[in-house]
């Protein structure tokens, strides 16, 4: 398919000839490198189409910095696609949620992250029951995998906007506590959706590189080993088991366990709010992944999980596959396990078939599949079959 790239200089709209669109795409779709500030000038320089500012005597540019920061904006715009909500836009509709449903939303501020930005937790209650089961569900650990935080969110709004005329998600909620946390990772999702795309972790500096992936720093004294194995020395990278030692990779699972804020505040919340159950969502690949991801042991949930995660899956004519996490392949620190350790019932859904949906239709598909499966996996938490109390942790 081809993209047409538009370039916005002096409130002009001039489109980039077809023959660069490999320079816009890179901005999107590379690996290892992001366009350099001499690749846009000489682009600008060569490209006749472009209004380039220059001074008349001299012929040097002005305000080059200027201009190479509009035109890597305006491509980020283009690509960007105005249907995913910027880490602003979703606590604007957050805000709203809350105006809108006063009685029955709450809304928290559970932390700060490195760069100052507010982590938010949505706590929706519809009654005074009381042993009302707790969901917490989390999105966008991981910078680049926009379709989760549209996807926790648009939960909290569609079960609201039902809540009074649908009897099923009426019982839903009634009987439940729901606490959404659309986006674990506020830095990293600006910084995916505006400087680079194919960001994954946070943006806290280490030592040496940038940045922590939050999903391999969860940690437990219950079993320090479901975050770094013993044999799996801080010191070398050659013993690396689910996750790495080298800050400069990406799933870097950072100088110690729950160094983060961002997995303090998830650890505090949980702890607080006596969280039952888990739902984490991730992109990509239409999978229910369950505990554990560090071993190949099996949980004394197994049948469970496995019951649960199918049952979601018929919901969506079976889309999704249902495996022990491992399978896909080894992680510590993640919080499948760390939730599971802690007691709760806990799985990974990675939703949709690409970190960054294409259009408005498929990001609503799987907005709406999601939805679906949470409702599945919230009457199973009401029935009592999703195990919530009486729990004995068998050491993995
Ligand atoms: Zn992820």
């Amino acid at each position: 398919m081809k993209m047409t790239y538009i370039l916005r200089i002096d409130g002009k709209i001039a489109k980039i000839p077809p023959k660069y669109n490999h320079i816009a795409q890179e901005i999107d779709q590379n690996q290892n490198k992001i366009i350099s500030n001499q690749e846009i000038k000489d682009f600008l320089i060569k490209n006749d189409e472009v209004i380039l500012k220059k001074s008349k005597r001299n012929n040097t540019i002005l305000n080059e910095n200027e201009i190479i920061k509009e035109f890597k904006q305006s491509l980020l715009d283009n690509l960007r696609k105005d249907f995913i909500r910027d880490y602003n836009q979703i606590l604007e509709s957050i805000k709203k949620l809350q105006e809108k449903y006063l009685d029955k939303v709450k809304v928290e501020y559970i932390g700060k992250t490195h760069e100052g930005r507010d982590i938010v937790a949505i706590k929706i209650s519809t009654s005074n029951k009381e042993d009302k089961k707790s969901l917490l569900i989390t999105g966008l650990h991981h910078a680049r995998e926009w379709a989760t935080a549209e996807s926790a969110l648009n939960i909290a709004e569609k079960l609201l906007e039902q809540y009074d005329t649908n009897q099923e998600v009426k019982n839903l909620l009634d009987n439940t506590v729901l606490h959404i946390i659309p986006v674990v990772n506020p830095d990293g999702y600006e910084y995916s959706l505006k400087t680079y795309s194919w960001w994954r972790k946070n943006r806290k500096p280490t030592e040496k590189a940038i940045g922590v992936d939050l999903n391999r720093n969860y940690y437990t004294d219950k079993n320090p080993e479901l975050y770094r194995p013993a044999n799996d020395k801080p010191d070398s990278t050659l013993d690396d088991y689910g996750a790495s030692d080298n800050p400069y990779s990406d799933t870097y699972r950072g100088p110690y366990g729950k160094s983060e804020n961002e997995i303090q505040a998830i650890e505090k919340y949980t702890q607080e709010n006596k969280i039952n159950a888990v739902i984490d969502l991730h992109s990509y690949g239409n999978m229910i992944l369950f505990p554990w991801g560090h071993t190949h042991k099996p949980t004394q949930w197994d049948k469970i999980y496995r019951e649960v995660a199918q049952e979601m899956s018929k919901k969506v004519m079976n889309k999704y596959r249902v495996m022990q996490s491992i399978e896909l392949y080894p992680t510590t620190g993640c919080s499948t396990d760390y939730h599971h350790m802690e007691g709760r019932f806990s799985y990974t859904l990675e939703i949709g078939r690409s970190f960054f949906p294409k259009d408005k239709e498929e990001l609503e598909s799987i907005k709406n599949e999601t939805l679906e499966m949470v409702k599945v996996f919230m009457s199973n938490l009401v029935s009592g079959k999703i195990p919530t109390q009486s729990y004995t942790i068998t050491q993995a």
